[in-house]
């Protein structure tokens, strides 16, 4: 396939060299410097022109919507837009829409994984829009990833991302906290981990990312905290949550006790390139009240 792939950062680089290395005819523009082992254009437009589909792998929602003014005009009828960043979901059903009037295809792609599962081809990505359009690029997230889900119309994807990361985010807070009540209870955090990741209380953040380093498989404690999965991405999914929970009239008071705490977490302490389950040392150094 003829491939135009815009934003070739962390993520977009290695899930573009994945596609390039697989065969197909990625040209790529990004507007910083970047070194790629296929052709780069000197815009957004050129590096649409002729493509059958674009991908998009950017900050965020305003970015989206600049790139896709640029970009829509530019592309053939009947080409798809596949958007894999991680964007609030008014913007990508905004540029879902917008890509529809001019005789596009759209997709919400954002993946989990991050940049390891983005370097190993072996993304989930979790897709809003038509069914037709998921099959034609079911060849493309074999190639990036293990997993593609297809979760309804636009704007879906991004709003199975951000439920998913909302979850993550308040139970890795509340795993953090069970370590820290149970150091302070004398109890052993091996023999917690045994009968937690046992019991009714197990968790992804239990038992596959365990905050405590030295107990259960190895993860990011066991490094220093050094990310994985940074505090300040999670951070950002939990706005883009609390953004549309708003939006949508839903009560998510978990979710938002969760922002509030990242939130202080990164901007106000030393959470800012640690891993989110740093949040561990956090509660750890303090008290009740
Ligand atoms: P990044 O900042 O490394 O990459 C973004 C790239 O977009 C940069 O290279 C930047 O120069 C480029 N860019 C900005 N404006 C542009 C424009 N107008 N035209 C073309 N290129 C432009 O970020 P990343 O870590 O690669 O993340 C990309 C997306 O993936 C984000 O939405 C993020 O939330 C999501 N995501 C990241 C991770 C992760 O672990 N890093 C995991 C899951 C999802």
């Amino acid at each position: 396939m003829k491939i135009a792939f815009i934003g070739l950062g962390n993520m977009g680089l290695p899930m573009a060299v994945n596609l390039a290395r697989a065969g197909h005819d990625v040209t790529g523009f990004d507007t910083q410097p970047v070194e790629a082992p296929f052709p780069l254009a000197a815009s957004a437009e050129k590096a649409v022109s002729g493509a059958e589909v674009a991908i998009t792998m950017l900050p965020d929602g305003r970015i989206l919507r600049a790139v896709a003014d640029r970009i829509v005009p530019a592309m053939g009828a009947g080409a798809i837009l596949l958007d894999c960043s991680t964007v609030d979901v008014e913007s990508a059903r905004a540029v879902a829409a917008q890509a529809r009037e001019a005789g596009l295809v759209a997709l919400d792609a954002p993946v989990s994984g991050g940049i390891g599962g983005a370097k190993g081809g072996t993304l989930t990505f979790m897709v809003g829009g038509g069914e037709e359009a998921f099959a034609t690029v079911g060849p493309l997230f074999e190639i990036m990833g293990r997993k593609a889900v297809h979760c309804g119309g636009a704007g879906n994807g991004q709003a199975a991302k951000i439920c998913n990361n909302m979850i993550l985010g308040a139970t890795m807070i509340v795993t953090c906290e069970a370590f820290a009540l149970a150091d302070k209870l004398g109890l052993d955090r091996q023999a917690m981990f045994d009968v937690v990741s046992t019991s009714s209380g197990y968790s992804w953040s239990m038992n596959a990312y365990c905050p405590a380093p030295g107990i259960g498989p190895e993860s990011p404690a066991d490094d220093g905290y050094r990310p994985g999965f940074a505090a300040e991405l999670m951070l950002k999914d939990l706005r883009l949550a609390m953004d549309a929970a708003r939006a949508a009239d839903a009560d998510t008071p978990l979710g938002r006790a969760a922002r509030d705490l990242y939130e202080t977490f990164v901007e106000d302490e030393d959470g800012r390139g640690r891993d989110f389950s740093a949040m561990l040392p956090r509660l750890v150094a303090r008290g009740h009240g």
